[in-house]
């Protein structure tokens, strides 16, 4: 979880991927600066705690219009995602989700300038030139059931995301939430486990219109069930498996059976490891120098959300600027004895060709 002091010693070949820039974030600022890494000529992989691209836009307003971005007069939220997407696929760098970058640490390449190594929460490294940290507010995590003797279950009949249908096959399922989420999966989910209650503080839901009303269809048809309640307790047996859950609802306390607890209450931003990475940092944010977005350690850089200086906005346009500068000044890390030479895209044969016939 945290950074540890330079080396000067070579580091070992293991299974460790090389390339010239790391971007953690995967949000609208970590994706334009993948596509302009690629302009640049760098090569580069990116890295997302979600299990998708997005950010914010993805995870807190998909359906909302935004009318800021320049020369777009106004599109969804989820739709410049797309077209972010799009923008930088013809480089086809590698995105991996999933995957929450904890440490850094710094050592000698084989020309003997100083590289960068990052490593994931799930064992994967990077070697780099540069990293360039798009993190927004912080690593977007669950929010989690409050309960003393939730933690123990977590993983194992506690979960806050459903990556395999197939494991609640024939099981009895209760999904906590009010959100798109929580409906999408107690519909999904109604078609392979033993039964599904959905579980909600209210009866009205944060979700869209059609969504809802398939639920309330699929209760009516008695496929699924719908309590109006809070978690109240967790009960397991002596092996330590879930068996029921205590429910508080209006007229006082139910126990319902459940071998499994999905609880989809949304996400809550942490500032996670990056806050130990040993660099300068106001109010959860990195500190950066305005001329080259770099932070208070080598070879770091940070745009959008994340950093920080004075009158920094939290807007997309003025991340994409600063991952735009951040990556003029990593290409020198990248490239130590090459100069960069600015062109325009439509100046350069290869990257127009390129561009072009995406
Ligand atoms: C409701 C709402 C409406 C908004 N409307 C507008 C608007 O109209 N116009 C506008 O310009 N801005 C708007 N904003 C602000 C805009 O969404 C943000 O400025 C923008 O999302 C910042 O982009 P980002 O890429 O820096 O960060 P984010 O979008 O927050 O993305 C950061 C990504 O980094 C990932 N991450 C964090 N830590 C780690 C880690 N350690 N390892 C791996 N991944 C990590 C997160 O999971 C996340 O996916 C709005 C914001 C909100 C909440």
């Amino acid at each position: 979880m945290s950074s540890t002091p330079a080396t000067s010693a070579p580091l070992a070949p293991q299974e460790t991927t090389q390339t010239d820039v790391l971007i953690v974030g995967a949000g609208p600022v970590g994706l334009f600066a993948a596509f302009q890494a690629g302009v640049l000529g760098l090569k580069c992989e990116l890295i997302d705690v979600l299990d998708r691209p997005g950010g914010q836009c993805t995870e807190l307003y998909p359906e909302k219009p935004i009318y800021d971005i320049p020369a777009v007069p106004g599109c969804l939220a989820q739709d410049l995602v797309d077209r972010l997407m799009e923008q930088c696929a013809p480089f086809a760098f590698p995105m991996h989700f999933s995957q929450r970058a904890d440490s850094v640490s710094e050592h000698a390449g084989a020309d003997g300038h100083p590289r960068l190594l990052v490593t994931t929460d799930a064992g994967k490294r990077f070697d780099v030139a540069a990293v360039l940290i798009c993190a927004g507010a912080g690593a977007f995590a669950p929010q989690r059931v409050a309960l003393p003797e939730a933690a123990a279950l977590e993983d194992r009949h506690l979960h806050y995301a459903v990556r395999d249908t197939s494991r609640f096959a024939g099981r009895r399922v209760i999904v906590a939430g009010g959100g798109d989420s929580a409906l999408d999966w107690a519909l999904a989910l109604r078609k392979v486990a033993g039964r599904v209650t959905l579980l909600h503080r209210r009866e009205g839901f944060r979700a869209a219109d059609h969504t809802v009303a398939s639920m309330r269809a699929a209760v009516a048809a008695g496929e699924m069930d719908f309590v109006v309640g809070m978690l109240g307790g967790l009960q397991t047996d002596d092996a330590g498996k879930l068996t029921a859950a205590t429910i508080k609802t209006r007229d006082g306390e139910q126990t319902l059976p459940a071998d499994e607890l999905v609880a989809l209450y949304g996400l809550v931003s942490e500032p996670g490891p990056i806050a130990q990475w040993d660099m300068d940092m106001r109010a959860g944010r990195i500190v950066v120098d305005t001329t080259t977005y770099e932070s208070s350690r080598r070879g770091i850089f940070a745009a959008g959300d994340i950093c920080f200086y004075p009158n920094k906005q939290k807007l997309i346009l003025s991340g994409f600027h600063e991952a735009a500068l951040a990556l003029r000044k990593a290409y020198h890390y990248a490239n130590p004895q090459k100069s960069l030479v600015h062109v325009h895209t439509s100046n350069n044969a290869a990257l127009k060709e390129k561009l072009t016939h995406a």
